[in-house]
C-alpha cells in the first residue's frame, strides 16, 4: 500500500483534469512566505501539513493566512508539529476558496463484492466513518464498461447537484475513474469536494496505490516510507517481517499461527514487538537471515512458535542455533521455543544441545516468553 501525501494525490488529480485550488509545496517557512509573495499562492490562503494521517483540520494542521507574514508564521507552527506520530516536513499552500458546501466522493475496492465501488455523500468535510450509513450512496462499478453515465447521474442526485455543478461532477467523476484504473489505485477520495460558485473543486486528495502494482510505478519507490528500515531489508529478502510497538519478538510459520501467537502473548499481558512469519521455507540459511534481522530489532525476548509442516522443526532449529551464534553477546536475548510437528524430536534435540528448552504447550511457552520479556528490562 503506497499512501500518497495530499500534494502528490493532487498532482494526479491535475493529470486527470480534476479541478483544484492553485497551490504550491513548501518545505520551509521561507519557502512558504515566498510562495505567497511571488503570487503563486493567492491570498487569503490555506497552509496544510503534508502528513499521511487524516483529521488535520481538527488537529491544527490546517491553518489560514491573510498575508505572506501570516503564511510564514503558520508554516513555522506547522513544520514544528509531530502530527499523530509523523513529523511534518512538507506543506501545501493553497488559495483559500469561498466554499458554499462540502461534499464527499470516493472510489475504492469493495472486497466483499469484488468490485470497485463509488461512494458519494452530501455530508463532506468530516471523516466518512462518522457519516450515517443512510447518508452515503454506494454503487458497485463494473470495471469493463467502467463508470457509466447512469452511475454518474445517480451520484449527482445523491450529492444534490443540479445545473452547471452537475456537468462539473460528470467530468470530475470521469477523470477520477480514469485515475483509479490507470494509476492502479485502491482508493481515491475527495473529502471535501467543495462547491465553489457554480463549480466543484477538490480541496483534499487521498490516493492509495495498490502495492502489487508497485513494479509499474517506479516513481513511488522513494516514498514507500510506511516501512521501517528493517522491514525494507526484509522485503528485499522476501521475508515476512513486521515491526509493532511491543518488546517480544515472535517467530512463527504461516499467517494463521503467527497471528494466533500474537494474540496469545497479548492474552498473557505481553506486547509483541516484531513478528516474523517463516512461511513454508525449508532453507536453514533463510531462517538464519530472518533471525538476524529479528535480533536487529532488539527484542527483550523472542518467542519461537513453530508448527513443522513443509518447514521442518529441525530446519528451523538448525537455522536458529546457527544465527544465535552470530548475534554478538551484548545483543543476545532470552529465547523461548515451542516446536511441534514434522521432525520435532530432531529439532528439540538440536535446541537442547544449544541450551534452549522447547516447551510443548502453547499456554506455558507463551507465559514463559512474557515473563522473560518482563524480567529482561
Ligand atoms: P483533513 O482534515 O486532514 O481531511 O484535511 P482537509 O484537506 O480535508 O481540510 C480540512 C478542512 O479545512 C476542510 O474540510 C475545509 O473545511 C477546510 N479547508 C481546506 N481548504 C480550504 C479552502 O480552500 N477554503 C476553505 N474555506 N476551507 C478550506
Ligand atoms: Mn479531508
Amino acid at each position: 500500500m503506497v499512501k500518497l501525501a495530499e500534494w502528490r494525490g493532487k498532482q494526479l488529480f491535475r493529470k486527470y483534469g480534476i479541478p483544484l485550488p492553485r497551490g504550491e509545496v513548501a518545505r520551509s517557512a521561507d519557502e512558504a512566505e515566498s510562495a505567497v509573495r511571488s503570487g503563486a499562492v493567492p491570498l487569503p490562503c490555506v497552509v496544510k501539513a503534508q502528513v499521511l494521517a487524516g483529521g488535520r483540520g481538527k488537529g491544527g494542521a490546517v491553518r489560514f493566512a491573510n498575508s505572506a507574514a501570516e503564511a510564514k508564521a503558520a508554516a513555522e507552527a506547522i513544520l514544528g508539529l509531530e502530527f499523530k506520530g509523523e513529523r511534518v516536513r512538507e506543506l501545501l499552500l493553497e488559495e483559500k476558496l469561498p466554499i458554499s458546501k462540502e461534499l464527499y466522493v470516493s472510489i475504492t475496492l469493495d472486497r466483499a463484492r469484488r468490485l470497485p465501488i463509488l461512494m458519494s455523500s452530501a455530508q463532506g468535510g468530516v471523516e466518512i466513518e462518522s457519516v450515517d450509513d443512510s447518508a452515503i450512496d454506494r454503487q458497485s462499478v463494473d470495471p469493463f464498461p467502467g463508470l457509466t453515465a447512469y452511475e454518474r447521474r445517480r451520484a449527482a442526485g445523491a450529492l444534490g447537484l443540479s445545473g452547471p455543478a452537475r456537468g462539473s461532477l460528470d467530468r470530475l467523476l470521469e477523470g477520477l475513474w480514469k485515475l483509479f484504473v490507470e494509476e492502479d489505485a485502491e482508493l481515491v477520495e475527495i473529502n471535501p469536494l467543495a462547491i465553489v460558485g457554480d463549480g466543484l473543486v477538490a480541496l483534499d486528495a487521498k490516493v492509495i496505490i495498490e502495492d502489487d502494482a508497485g513494479f509499474r510505478h517506479p516513481e513511488y519507490a522513494e516514498i514507500r516510507d510506511d516501512r521501517t528500515p528493517l522491514e525494507e531489508i526484509a522485503r528485499e529478502k522476501e521475508i515476512a517481517f513486521v515491526q509493532l510497538d511491543g518488546n517480544i519478538g515472535v517467530i512463527a510459520n504461516g499467517a494463521g499461527l503467527t497471528m494466533a501467537t500474537l494474540d496469545v502473548l497479548q492474552e498473557f499481558g505481553g506486547r509483541p514487538g516484531v513478528f516474523l512469519d517463516l512461511g513454508g521455507t525449508d532453507d536453514p540459511k533463510k531462517v538464519t537471515e530472518a533471525f538476524l534481522l529479528m535480533a536487529q530489532a532488539r527484542p527483550k525476548a523472542v518467542f519461537l512458535n513453530i508448527f513443522g509442516g513443509v518447514t521442518k522443526c529441525d530446519t528451523v532449529a538448525r537455522g536458529l542455533v546457527e544465527a544465535m551464534a552470530k548475534v554478538p553477546p551484548t545483543d543476545r536475548f532470552p529465547l523461548v521455543a515451542r516446536i511441534r510437528g514434522n521432525n520435532e524430536k530432531e529439532g528439540v534435540e538440536i535446541l537442547r544441545q544449544a541450551g534452549i528448552i522447547s516447551i510443548p504447550t502453547l499456554r506455558e511457552s507463551a507465559q514463559a516468553a512474557v515473563a522473560a520479556a518482563g524480567s529482561g528490562a
